[in-house]
């Protein structure tokens, strides 16, 4: 089969103007950054009524792949094909994965957005705008230390942390202001992959520049000498960061490769941030499009618990269904197959398997609203094993559906849209989040724990007590929980497969993103600033001096 960038170079890609046509935005509002990308200002955003919003999550991630994006974007060319106007709403890729293992974020096969080598790498430049907003205002406070520090930052209680779009594990700690007199005073820093960064967090859950200004000017970047918060807004930051970030809160429009309308804008990662992209793109594609197809990052465990509990909760919109992606090779490894042996037929480790399916099938369905399975179809799945994985899901009381868009496009979706269309008109969803913001922090995390993760019950080291104390003495316990824990087990242990029971979770700190608007709890140990592996996915790639790119996925 032909790889993911040759199948998008032979796309029939149209100007960005026609795709903006069909959407019916006042032209005035549509900015093209050449000739296949636009943005669309967020003013463009109105009213609509009765559109229909989808969530696309998956089951528990495993090296095997599970494909939310390949699903969402082949569900989106699936309901235009069978006549529902559709608008895609997905995260813009970080540069981070792309040069590390995971790869892009463009989706795959026939089920692609494009010009992919575009999205993937700088696109419009909304992680640049977010890396520099981010690194002005470190620069400010470490220039308002050097000349007589004020406010009385403590150089040791600094929260906020240089970010930039690439893994390098060489910058995690660091000392910055080496070198004596006018250089700075030394204090310990470290850096963050953007995408974990409070900006981009923030940037995804504003409403408006304004709302956006607000919520930099909330962002609490240290502690003073009394161990009172210190907000951007004391610095007087949020006014030059937000002119930095004026076109990046701009949602981007591109295509699918059948020429449907895409909306690709923000992407905080789901294991330590909430995992979803930009209110204003979902916003504003639920105001042109009858249907929206959009997903949160890695198992519904991360990006789903959060897109309910905090971006839906956060934006007031409400998911009419939410789509839970299952596959049969994913299974099997969560059955005990090793990577190796997933090509063949294994109908009892599928079996075995299929309980981390049914327990994020019914994770969901405790949010309220309807749930149905698309089984994301990769070549070697045999007929056995998909019949069985369908009468196994049916048994849960849900329907699953096989998604063959990977290899098929639209043609390989429809029965998934037709599905997708009869749940949404005979069912009717009653969202609500699985807590309510009046809990103490300490209840919140505990109530995600035993719901979602099942665990027995919560931890907390002396540090994150400490800072317990602190959230609830400066009044932010009201704030919805953003949980860091690894993206590999529903536990916070990566190696617990499956559907661990009788575990306890740790946690072993607390963030405060105030100007996002969470409390982040750190379970194990999650990196905010990723490391690249012996053979990155960068030394796979070249140029020629025809601008032709090679070994880009
Ligand atoms: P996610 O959004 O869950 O991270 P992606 O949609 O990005 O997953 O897919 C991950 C990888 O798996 C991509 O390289 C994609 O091309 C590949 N992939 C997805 N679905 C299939 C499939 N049905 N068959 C083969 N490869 C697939």
């Amino acid at each position: 089969m032909k790889t993911d960038f040759e199948i998008s170079k032979e796309a029939h890609i149209l100007p960005i103007e026609e795709i903006a046509k069909k959407l019916g935005v006042d032209m005035n509002y549509v900015e093209a950054y050449g000739k296949y990308k636009a943005k669309i200002d967020p003013k463009a955003i109105k009213e609509k009524e009765n559109s229909k919003l989808i969530l696309v999550t998956a089951i528990t991630p495993t090296p095997a792949g599970e494909g939310k994006s390949t699903v969402t974007i082949g569900l989106t060319d699936g309901l235009n094909r069978i006549g529902k106007f559709t608008v895609a709403a997905l995260r813009e890729p970080s540069l981070g994965p792309v040069f590390g293992i995971k790869g892009g974020a463009c989706g795959g096969g026939y089920a692609q957005v494009i010009p992919m080598e575009d999205i993937n790498l700088h696109f419009t430049g909304d992680l640049h705008a977010i890396t520099t907003a981010n690194n002005l205002l470190m620069a400010l406070i470490d220039n308002h230390i050097e000349k007589g520090n004020e406010l009385r930052i403590d150089e040791r209680e600094v929260k906020v942390r240089r970010v930039m779009d690439i893994n390098d594990r060489a910058l995690r700690n660091i000392v910055v202001g080496l070198g004596g007199r006018n250089m700075g005073y030394p204090r310990e820093d470290h850096f963050m992959i953007t995408v974990a960064s409070e900006v981009m967090a923030a940037l995804c859950l504003a409403n408006s520049l304004m709302d956006l200004k607000e919520r930099l000017g909330n962002i609490v970047f240290a502690d003073n000498m009394d161990k009172e918060p210190l907000y951007v807004r004391d610095l007087g930051a949020e006014g030059a960061m937000a002119v930095v970030l004026k076109d990046a809160i701009k949602p981007n429009l591109v295509q699918t490769l059948e020429n449907n309308p895409a909306i690709i804008h923000g992407g905080p990662f789901a294991n330590i941030a909430h995992g979803c992209n930009s209110v204003l793109a979902t916003k504003m594609a639920l105001s042109i499009g009858d249907y929206v197809v959009t997903e949160a990052g890695f198992g519904s465990d991360l990006g789903a618990e959060k897109f309910m509990d905090i971006k839906m909760r956060l934006s007031g919109l409400k998911p009419d269904l939410t789509v839970v992606v299952v596959t049969i090779r994913a299974l099997k490894m969560h059955g005990g197959v090793e990577k190796d042996h997933l090509s063949e037929e294994n109908l009892d480790a599928l079996k075995v398997g299929f309980a981390n399916a049914k327990r994020h099938i019914e994770n969901m369905q405790k949010f309220g609203v309807p749930v149905t399975v698309a089984i994301n179809v990769f070549k070697d799945d045999t007929e056995k094993e998909i019949e069985l994985l369908k009468e196994m899901v049916r048994e849960v009381g849900v329907e699953a559906t096989e998604c063959r868009g990977f290899e098929k496009g639209s043609v390989g979706t429809t029965d998934l849209a037709k599905v997708v269309v009869e749940t949404i008109e005979n069912n009717k969803s009653d969202f609500k989040p699985i807590y309510p913001l009046e809990l103490s922090i300490e209840e919140k995390i505990e109530k995600i724990a035993k719901e979602i993760y099942r665990a027995k019950g919560v931890n907390f080291t002396a540090e994150a007590k400490r800072k317990l104390k602190y959230m609830k003495e400066h009044g932010f316990s009201n704030l919805p929980v953003c949980i860091a824990k690894t993206q590999y087990s529903f536990s916070d242990n990566p190696k617990a497969l499956n559907a661990p029971e009788d575990f306890e979770i740790t946690v072993r700190d607390l963030n405060l993103s105030n100007g996002a608007g969470f409390v982040v709890a750190l379970t194990g140990d999650i990196m905010t600033m990723p490391g690249l592996a012996k053979v990155p996915a960068a030394l796979k790639m070249d140029i020629d001096s025809d601008g032709n790119i090679v070994g880009l996925f």
